[in-house]
């Protein structure tokens, strides 16, 4: 019953659903996108769901970071993510872990989901978890936030990668400001596409950049392109990836 409303969707079905409960998904960072995209993840049914993010709880947190009261204040988000996450769905599974993506260790931290969800705040962890997604062969959807906007692109093997847009996209740096419900859009729409690409269904934006600019109340959707210069490995389409619509 929880999920009738969206079974009822041709493009989601029993069957679809099924897929769903059956998924796993690594969300990297447990903050201001993430909150979003991790709710609604969980909203999706989203069988299995890795939580990864090494932060505490702080104050300055609360104003978007939903998944957390006072009462977190001070707790590791991973593991406060998981518990509120899992109270409200104890059908689905939430790993929490509490570690700092790093380029050594995103394997290990990572593993091997059927998606990878980033929603970090800093370019460094950028960076180390679209080389490990393009290594591995794994779907990354990518978001960023500053301000009243940001933007969501996905990323195979066969598409652009983060690396292959930078430096023309200004990522957002650490504790840039940001409106939080603007972070409420890009974690939505990261857990859109997440959802898309799970179940093989709609449009992912690989080789597309959403951008969105609430001030202007503009969406912008941006053609992507390999670059000859990026270090990843453009091989073909990711292993897990669905075919493309
Ligand atoms: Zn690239």
């Amino acid at each position: 019953m929880r999920f009738d409303r969206q079974i009822q969707m041709p493009q989601i079905g029993e069957q679809g659903q099924q897929r769903l409960a059956e998924a796993s998904v690594t969300v990297i960072g447990a903050g201001g996108i993430g909150s979003p995209a991790l709710t609604y993840l969980a909203c999706a049914g989203v069988g299995h769901i890795r939580v990864v993010d090494s932060e505490a709880v702080n104050e300055a947190d609360l104003n978007r970071q939903f998944l957390y009261g006072a009462g977190a204040l001070g707790k590791s988000k991973a593991h406060a993510a998981c518990a509120r996450l899992g109270a409200d769905y104890p059908d689905l599974v939430f790993e929490p872990v509490a570690e700092r993506i790093t380029a050594q260790e995103a394997a290990r931290l990572i593993g091997r989901p059927q998606v990878i969800v980033d929603c970090v705040d800093t370019i460094e962890a950028r960076l180390a978890v679209n080389a490990y997604a393009m290594r591995a062969g794994l779907p990354l959807v990518e978001g960023g936030v500053a301000g009243f906007g940001g933007f969501a692109m996905a990323i195979d093997s066969a598409s652009p990668c983060l690396e292959c847009v930078m430096p023309p996209v200004k990522l957002k740096e650490r504790e840039s400001p940001v409106l939080g419900a603007a972070a409420g859009v890009i974690g939505s729409l990261e857990a859109i596409e997440c959802v898309k690409i799970l179940l093989g269904i709609g449009r992912p934006l690989y080789g597309k950049m959403l951008k969105y600019d609430g001030l202007r109340c503009r969406f912008t959707l941006i053609d992507l392109h390999i670059n000859e210069r990026c270090t990843q490995p453009h091989t073909g389409a990711c292993d897990a990836a669905p075919a493309r619509a």
